[in-house]
């Protein structure tokens, strides 16, 4: 029979209610000062979302404590509104002594899940409920080339467990192709020996979206490089960074994972790193909190 309930044009009014909404993302970035965290971002998203490190003024003391500051900006490209809101945590891992200093990013995550279960409980409910919950954390390694640092080994171990976390090795133009393979390999060993899962994990992957999830693991972390500066190569304007040996294109595949990060993050997982939040961190949020009241 040619009986159909139209599912196609289900998806036809998902799509146009995503292109009135839009979409709302909530990234967190955790990292040293001067890792290019916000050069990072401004190039993902080709704006100037966060303000780059100002020179530090010779005497002054970084922040006593982690602080926590949220930008929200709106992007729209092509009929589709993205409100993107960025948390930087500044002071992070600045100090001799970084004892607790990710307790203010995990209290910050922890405040916008509370945040939704009231809203969920509030008896006036909205029927739409702003989403302030931190859908993904983009991690800086400082390019080293060893491996991961207790400070990072530490900081991991509590974020893994509360949000999406993807680890980037920072500024990766400062190692050779080499240094940035073993570095890769020596934290992928680290991250498997100290059981940190970091995002795509394979026990949450849809089975169409099994090939390219493992692709990115194998990847992890993405040895990304950020630049603001548009560089003239032959007639055509690219993103790039002089050093000593040359223009490292931030756009070209060969010369780091910037694109594979875009793409994850932006172009394939955006939507899934979105639903994961709701229905594995803030669900377990939700139970936890369901365990504490219940007693
Ligand atoms: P943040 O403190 O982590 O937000 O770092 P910023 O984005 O403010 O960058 C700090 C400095 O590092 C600036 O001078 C940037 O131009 C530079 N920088 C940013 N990204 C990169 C990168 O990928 N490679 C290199 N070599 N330098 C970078
Ligand atoms: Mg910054």
């Amino acid at each position: 029979s040619d009986y159909v309930i139209g599912l196609d044009q289900l998806q036809e009014q998902v799509r146009r209610l995503a292109l009135r909404r839009g979409f709302t993302l909530n990234i967190m970035v955790v990292g040293r000062s001067g890792l290019g965290k916000s050069t990072l971002i401004n190039t993902l998203f080709r704006s100037s979302v966060l303000p780059r490190t100002a020179c530090i003024v010779s005497g002054s003391e970084p922040a006593k404590t982690t602080e926590i500051r949220t930008t929200q900006t709106a992007i729209h490209e092509n009929g589709v509104r993205l409100d993107l809101t960025v948390t930087d945590t500044p002071g992070f891992g600045d100090r001799i002594d970084n004892t607790n200093c990710w307790e203010p990013a995990l209290e910050y995550i922890n405040e916008q899940y509370e945040k939704y279960l009231m809203e969920e409980q509030s008896a006036e409910r909205t029927r739409w409920i702003h989403d302030t919950r931190v859908h993904c954390c983009l991690y800086f390694i400082p390019p080293t080339g060893h491996g991961l640092r207790p400070l990072d080994l530490e900081v991991l171990q509590r974020l893994h467990n509360v949000v999406n976390v993807i680890p980037v090795i920072a500024k990766a133009d400062t190692l050779t192709l080499d240094e940035r393979q073993e570095f890769k390999k020596n934290i992928q060993q680290d991250l498997a020996q100290h059981r940190i899962g970091v995002y795509p994990l394979a026990k949450y992957d849809h089975p169409d979206d099994y090939g390219v999830n493992e692709s990115y693991r194998k990847m992890v972390p993405f040895a990304v490089v950020g630049s603001e500066q548009v560089h003239n190569v032959s007639g055509r304007m690219v993103l790039g960074r002089q050093n000593g040996w040359g223009l490292v294109q931030v756009e070209d595949p060969s010369h780091c994972e910037f694109h594979h990060l875009r793409n994850l993050l932006i172009r394939n997982r955006m939507q899934d790193l979105i639903e994961l939040t709701s229905a594995i961190h803030y669900e377990a949020f939700r139970l936890r909190r369901l365990m504490e009241t219940n007693g």
